[in-house]
């Protein structure tokens, strides 16, 4: 599933691609991409505007528009933007959900064999430019930072694993099980220790490691898995899988201290993690 670098390369896709068009037409294919309202109250409230702004919170993706509404889009497992123009257009990709022609003649389009993707717009925007439905996400490390304090609150005395709170989005918005994994390595803590068990220490160590891995990640335009689902706007992949640590290395050498990664099981969710080094 994309998480924040994958998005956040998206999103700075979407601001050269979409940013100041003009949405001439919008064709619902599917039928789950749109739920939370009907298909055709978001082609209404789409066709006729102007994007306004690209942004992002957590894994969403904010595309706000020149009436102040914005359009909320969520990639979850499958999902792929495709910005496309000219011969590029047909044939049209298997799975194509959403269709949204650009008055320069360019099309935006859902792409999304799972279907577990969604978009909606939303009109209840709060202050900082959040949509109502996502008052519930925690920080989001880029936008906002990280800041070891925060984290400290939020683990103490909490007996709940690692790998569970960072990908928490109520905690922190954007991490899920590549990025935790990567995370709990970079800060030599196993993803299963409790989050209250952390020392002052290892809380620091622990918000460092994330800053740096989602740093990293965005620098190398995210992680698109052997399923190369993952793809930018302009259908390219993600090079930070080459430098995952554990992540999907099950079995192969710890660069750091060359135990061998192992994947564990934790309740319904595995984890990668090397035993030699991570405490
Ligand atoms: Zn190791």
């Amino acid at each position: 599933m994309p998480e924040l670098p994958e998005v956040e390369t998206v999103r700075r896709g979407l601001e050269g691609a979409v940013v100041g068009r003009r949405i001439v037409e919008v064709k619902v294919l599917g039928r789950r991409t749109v739920r939370r309202q009907s298909p055709a109250e978001l082609v209404t409230r789409l066709e006729g505007r102007k994007f306004a702004t690209a942004g992002r919170r957590g894994k969403f993706l904010l595309l706000s528009l020149d009436d102040d509404a914005v359009l909320v889009v969520h990639l979850r497992m499958s999902g792929q933007l495709l910005h496309l123009s000219g011969a590029q257009r047909w044939p049209m990709a298997p799975h194509t959900h959403v269709v949204v022609a650009l008055g320069d003649g360019t099309e935006l389009r859902f792409v999304d064999p799972r279907t577990f993707g969604e978009w909606f717009v939303s009109s209840e925007i709060d202050g900082r430019g959040v949509p109502l439905e996502l008052a519930h996400l925690g920080r989001d490390p880029l936008l906002e930072g990280l800041p070891t304090a925060y984290l400290a609150a939020r683990l103490a005395g909490r007996r709940a694993g690692l790998k569970a709170l960072l990908t928490d989005q109520r905690m922190i918005a954007g991490i899920g099980s590549i990025y935790a994994d990567e995370i709990c390595f970079r800060a030599k803590l196993r993803p299963d220790r409790s989050g209250g068990s952390l020392s002052a220490g290892e809380v620091t160590s622990l918000a460092k490691a994330a800053r740096a891995v989602l740093r990293d990640a965005v620098a190398s335009r995210g992680s698109s898995l052997r399923d190369l689902r993952y793809r930018d706007l302009d259908g390219e992949v993600g090079s930070f899988q080459e430098r995952h640590a554990v992540y999907d290395r099950a079995g192969e050498r710890c660069r750091r201290c060359g135990d061998h990664v192992e994947r564990l099981k934790i309740g319904a969710r595995a984890a990668y993690l090397c035993p030699g080094c991570q405490l």
